[in-house]
Parts: C-alpha cells; sequence; structure tokens
C-alpha cells in the first residue's frame, strides 16, 4: 500500500512538473520599474529560442496558466502583471538579419533599445525616433505605444512586420504579405495577442543631429509652441510643474561631422551618473522643499552649447536610469491647437494641489508627434499631438487623485492617455477614445488568443471581457 501511494505520489508530481527543464526558470515575486506593481507569477521563464516560447506557451495552455512577456517592466500600471507563466525576455537579444537595400532590421523582441541603436550605428542605420530613455526591450516599447518627440511617429509606427507565438503555441508573422489586415492592430499591440518572438524594424541611414539645450519660460514656450515645434526636426520641453523655468531641447539633422567639446562631455557625463542620480532621489524623497531649488539649478546648467552627435547618443537625455519608488506620470497626447489652454488647466491643478499643501517633485514634459494610421489603438491614430506629461518623484497625499483629476481635465481636450503610464482606462473610457478600433482589435485577439491564455486584469479592464 505504502509503495503504491509513492508511486501515485511521482506519477502526480510528473503530471503536475514543468516540462521544460532546459529553460531557465525562477520562483519568485515580480515588481515592476517603479515598484508600483508586484505580482507572484507560477514561475518566470527565461526562454533563448523561438522553439523555448512555444513550449512555454503550449505547456501554459495544456495547464491552463496564463502567460505574460516582461521586457525590461518599465511599464508604470498592472499591463504586464500576471500569477500565470512571466515570460523574461532577456535573452531573446539578437539582430537576426539587415535588409541594406530597404533599411529593414530583423531583431528578437527582448533586445533592450539602447543595444539595439548602438548596433545599428555600426551597421550606419538609425531609427526614425526615440523616446526620453533607451532601457526597455525593443517589443515591450513597440507594444505600448513608446514615442519620443519630433516629425515622425510613435516607434510603433517604424513596424514592418511582427512575428508572435499566438495562443496556441503557433508561430504567426503579420506583415504587409501575410495577414496585412491585422498589422495595425499587431503593431501596438499591449501584450494581449501574443509573444513576439521578433519584429523586422524599418530603419533610415544613420544621421548627425545638432543639438542645444536653452533655459526657457512656459510662458515663452505657450506663446511660441508652434513655432519651437514645427521649425524643428526635434523638440522637446521639460520643466518646473509650479514655477516659470524650464529647458528647451532643440536637435536638427546637419550634415556636419560629431563633435562634442570637452566641458560639454563632462556635464553630459555628471548629469548621467548614477551616484547624481541617487542624491537627487534621495532629496526628492526626503526633503521635498530642497527639490526645487535642485530643479531650478539643473534647468539652468543643463543647459549647454550645441552639440553635434549621432542621433542615438543625442535624442534620449537619461539612460540607466535606477528604480524610482513612487514614481507616477500620467500623459495624455492632445490635439495641436488645444495646447495652450489644455497646458494651463493642467497648471491651475497643479496650483489647486499645492494650495492645499501638496509639494510637488517632478516635471511637465511637452513633445510633438506626427499622426499616422498605421497602429489601430495609438493616440496619435490620424492626428497630430502634442502630448504633455506630469512625473513626481515623490508620495504626497492625495496624489492618486491628484492624477485621477489630471485625466478628467483633460476629457474637455479630446485626450488620449498613455497607455504605459499611471491611467485610469477601462471599457468605457477606450470606446470612446477608439471606438470602432478596440472593437477591431478584440476581433483580433480573440482570432489570436481564443483560449485568452494572454489576458490579465489590465485587458479584462480595458476590453471588458469575462475573467
Ligand atoms: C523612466 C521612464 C521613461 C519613459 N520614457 C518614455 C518616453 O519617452 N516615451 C514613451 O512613450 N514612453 C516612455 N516610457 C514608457 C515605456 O516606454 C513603456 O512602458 C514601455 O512599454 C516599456 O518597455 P518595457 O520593455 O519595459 O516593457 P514592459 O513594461 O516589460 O512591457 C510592456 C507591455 O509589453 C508586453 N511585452 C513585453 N515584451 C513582450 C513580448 N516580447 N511579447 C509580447 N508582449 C510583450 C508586456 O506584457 C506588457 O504588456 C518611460 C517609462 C519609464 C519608466
Amino acid at each position: 500500500m505504502k509503495h503504491i501511494s509513492v508511486i501515485i505520489f511521482f506519477i502526480f508530481l510528473h503530471l503536475h512538473a514543468i516540462p521544460l527543464s532546459h529553460i531557465q526558470k525562477e520562483y519568485s515575486s515580480w515588481k515592476n520599474w517603479a515598484q508600483s506593481h508586484t505580482c507572484n507569477p507560477h514561475c518566470i521563464f527565461y526562454p533563448e529560442t523561438k522553439e523555448d516560447l512555444q513550449a512555454i506557451i503550449k505547456d501554459a495552455k495544456q495547464n491552463h496558466y496564463k502567460v505574460k512577456a516582461i521586457g525590461s517592466g518599465h511599464t508604470m500600471n498592472d499591463m504586464p502583471c500576471t500569477n500565470g507563466y512571466l515570460v523574461r525576455t532577456d535573452k531573446l537579444d539578437k539582430i537576426l538579419e539587415i535588409d541594406f537595400e530597404h533599411n529593414r532590421v530583423r531583431v528578437e523582441g527582448g533586445k533592450k533599445l539602447k543595444h539595439f541603436f548602438q548596433e545599428l550605428a555600426d551597421y550606419g542605420l538609425a531609427l526614425a525616433n526615440q523616446g526620453f530613455i533607451t532601457d526597455q526591450s525593443i517589443a515591450g516599447a513597440l507594444a505600448t505605444g513608446t514615442h519620443g518627440s519630433g516629425h515622425t511617429g510613435i516607434l510603433s509606427d517604424y513596424i514592418y512586420s511582427i512575428e508572435f507565438i499566438d495562443g496556441n503555441g503557433e508561430y504567426q508573422i503579420i506583415s504587409p504579405e501575410s495577414n496585412a489586415e491585422w498589422l495595425p492592430f499587431a503593431r501596438l499591440h499591449l501584450g494581449a495577442l501574443g509573444i513576439v518572438y521578433a519584429l523586422t524594424i524599418e530603419c533610415e541611414p544613420l544621421f548627425i543631429l545638432e543639438h542645444t539645450k536653452k533655459s526657457i519660460t512656459w510662458s515663452n514656450f505657450i506663446e511660441n509652441y508652434q513655432k519651437y515645434f514645427f521649425d524643428n526636426d526635434f523638440c522637446m520641453v521639460m520643466g518646473h510643474p509650479e514655477k516659470d523655468s524650464a529647458l528647451l531641447y532643440v536637435w536638427n539633422k546637419t550634415e556636419k561631422k560629431e563633435s562634442q567639446d570637452l566641458l560639454n562631455t563632462l556635464k553630459e557625463r555628471i548629469f548621467k551618473n548614477r551616484l547624481v542620480d541617487h542624491a537627487a532621489i534621495h532629496i526628492a524623497h526626503n526633503y521635498p522643499f530642497l527639490a526645487s531649488c535642485c530643479f531650478d539649478y539643473y534647468f539652468g546648467i543643463a543647459a549647454h552649447k550645441t552639440q553635434y552627435q549621432q542621433s542615438y547618443k543625442s535624442l534620449s537625455p537619461f539612460t540607466d536610469l535606477i528604480s524610482i519608488a513612487h514614481f507616477k506620470e500620467a500623459e495624455v497626447g492632445i490635439p495641436v491647437r488645444v495646447f495652450p489652454q489644455a497646458f494651463n488647466t493642467m497648471r491651475n491643478l497643479i496650483k489647486t494641489y499645492s494650495d492645499q499643501g501638496a509639494q510637488f517633485v517632478g516635471t511637465i514634459t511637452t513633445r510633438f508627434v506626427q499622426g499616422s494610421n498605421r497602429c489601430a489603438l495609438s493616440p496619435t491614430n490620424e492626428r497630430d499631438s502634442i502630448f504633455i506629461s506630469i512625473n513626481t518623484l515623490n508620495y504626497f497625499e492625495n496624489s492618486d487623485q491628484f492624477y485621477h483629476d489630471f485625466y478628467t481635465v483633460m476629457e474637455q481636450f479630446d485626450a488620449r492617455p498613455h497607455w504605459a503610464k499611471t491611467n485610469f482606462l477601462n471599457k468605457e473610457i477606450i470606446d470612446q477614445l477608439y471606438g470602432e478600433r478596440a472593437l477591431a482589435f478584440e476581433e483580433v485577439r480573440q482570432k489570436l488568443d481564443p483560449e485568452n491564455l494572454f489576458v490579465n486584469n489590465f485587458i479584462i479592464r480595458c476590453f471588458g471581457l469575462n475573467p
């Protein structure tokens, strides 16, 4: 009898064991970069090949686990969270193919943008644009509609084709030649259509940018925003939420050669130094009243003379940022013409909270992004947009309410929230913002994931599925 129970025990163990022994795994909880969202997956996998991804998904399906992929975990909401299988894509990090005739590059989805850009430069290529940072994975950044600033689209607009492992564990290529009608949904897919194995990105020849950073006042910028945004190839303004001080970043393509003077290089190094990051974050957390002076000093000293740099070195001002607890950021894309009213409305809201004692430690940023119809669920779909974002590095009482109120006051300007930031998106809001396109996305999702393997609370909330 004793022997039989031991045999039954081993059969039970075998049936429930994960038959994916060659894939590195880990049993632990997971936290996002901002430490705002955490989950307890059944298992975290580190696949290295397309076949590993297929095996994980087939196993999850068989054992009724949900699956989500994680790139760098920089998303500021619960979009990547799961209690099932979490797939870390860090080892899917190779450039697979380069088509020099069309400047198209096929790359595995887990490659970090910063490494991708460096390698592209070695081949004489670059992406048309970049966001604030480049620590994200390429598949993660493109899944959520990450954008920079300038006369270009969001990064996902540059996807030529995308290779998923779908909810049946099958390999699917979505491209102009195959399942083309799914491309506008697959380019910005919110992690809901499958796990991305690889993407083919449309690149351009490496370019040099002439870059200046100048101190500016918000009043000057609001008065002249069209000129700043439209007369420059790329332009961004980042400033103090309460004061009239900001930093204007301007970049223009040039035929000149790359060059940098020593003083500027030293300044850049200091600003990109992790010790300085640590010190700034420590001050923000512990002495919020000093933070405002630090920012003023920063906006003054960070201004610099013109530099000439390869685009990938110049466009993303922050690299290797340490994780910041309590970091929150809300961002909306609005039509260009309503920018001054929307901006003033946001600053009035900040003033109301500030008058009630809230101490903001953070920045406001504004960026222009060109509209396109390449991504159905992009905030920039068929609309040139100005993005306004506000971030806070510290916790203050009612900060959740503040971010909620921010989105509420922005509704009157037909604002579309960034998918990956602190937001309060739900099905009602999404239907209002994206209408038919949201329904069509859900149809594609059901085809690629008929058993809802990639569905989590975020997808349920946004697309109204039954859990
Ligand atoms: C400091 C900071 C600065 C930022 N700056 C900008 C900016 O300038 N512009 C901007 O637009 N955004 C910005 N963001 C937002 C950021 O770009 C997005 O959150 C982006 O999605 C993060 O990429 P990631 O690799 O960390 O993705 P993750 O957060 O890991 O994942 C994002 C989503 O993609 C899914 N996913 C990831 N990999 C795969 C895969 N291989 N297959 C299928 N699904 C996958 C995940 O399941 C999840 O749903 C910033 C965020 C931070 C924290």
